[in-house]
């Protein structure tokens, strides 16, 4: 048996017998870590309210063959806030069911980790602007996970492109496609494009470059948000092939105006 000492961020958790909890964290230096929570159900135990969806946690767990087990876990940060609030609740366990379905045990991967810790915050402290946080974590977790969409050049022939004012975005090709490319798979874009202005090069650039920095600058119209939502999740569905439950709750929340 070894023991393992890490930060983690508590990403889901499910009742185990009487009294007991398995808890999924993403860790900082172990990846996506599942442990079982002892006790955890009892009046008196200590670690029932740090255990929480989306506390940052300093954790030490016992590596056993078959499961692994909580020793200790101490509170660095407690999300309270945000499951205060069913809103900003929907967004967050949107946020914590992504990199639960798209990371792996034993997988660490640091940048993921801080783009969790800091799309938890930035939903905690937002006073408005929520879906444009969605949107953003949306696209920088293809960016942490290698998939960045292409713009600087065409993603069939790789020529350099120039911006024009249609630039045609394949999302099965992985970013923009030269007008030449376009006029050869125009059927095919028909089911996998979208038409972008140059603003919307410029948005996902930037998104794509500064992450959450580029969240102060964002200024999209109704129109251009969804166009951009709807690529995002489009590339995210082709690529990923993540389906995610949390993600329908959170789309009605969005619907009802709430946002
Ligand atoms: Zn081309």
């Amino acid at each position: 048996m070894s023991i393992i000492r890490t930060e983690a961020i508590v990403l889901k958790q499910f009742d185990l017998g009487e009294a007991d909890k398995i808890i999924t964290f993403f860790t900082k230096d172990y990846g996506k870590v599942r442990a079982v929570a002892k006790g955890v159900r009892k009046s008196r135990s200590s670690m029932s309210g740090i255990v929480l969806p989306f506390n940052y946690n300093l954790v030490t767990i016992y590596r056993g063959k078959s499961i692994d087990r909580i020793n200790q876990v101490r509170n660095i940060f407690s999300f309270n806030r945000l499951r205060e609030d069913l809103v900003k609740m929907a967004y967050a366990s949107f946020v914590a069911e992504a990199v639960e379905k798209v990371s792996q045990e034993n997988q660490a991967n640091e940048a993921l980790f801080a783009l969790l810790l800091s799309t938890l915050h930035k939903i905690m402290v937002a006073e408005e602007g929520l879906p444009y946080i969605e949107l953003i974590f949306k696209i920088s977790l293809l960016v942490v996970l290698g998939l960045k969409p292409q713009l600087d050049y065409c993603a069939i022939c790789n020529k350099k492109l120039d911006y024009w004012e249609r630039n045609f975005f394949h999302i099965q090709q992985g970013g923009l496609i030269c007008p030449e490319c376009f006029q050869d798979n125009q059927d095919e874009f028909r089911l996998q494009g979208f038409i972008l202005s140059v603003k919307m090069v410029k948005t996902l650039t930037n998104i794509i470059n500064n992450g959450f920095k580029s969240l102060a600058a964002l200024e999209l119209t109704e129109r251009e948000y969804r166009q951009l939502d709807q690529l995002a999740n489009q590339f995210i569905k082709y690529h990923l092939e993540l389906q995610l439950k949390s993600y329908d709750f959170l789309y009605m929340i969005k619907n009802l105006g709430e946002t």
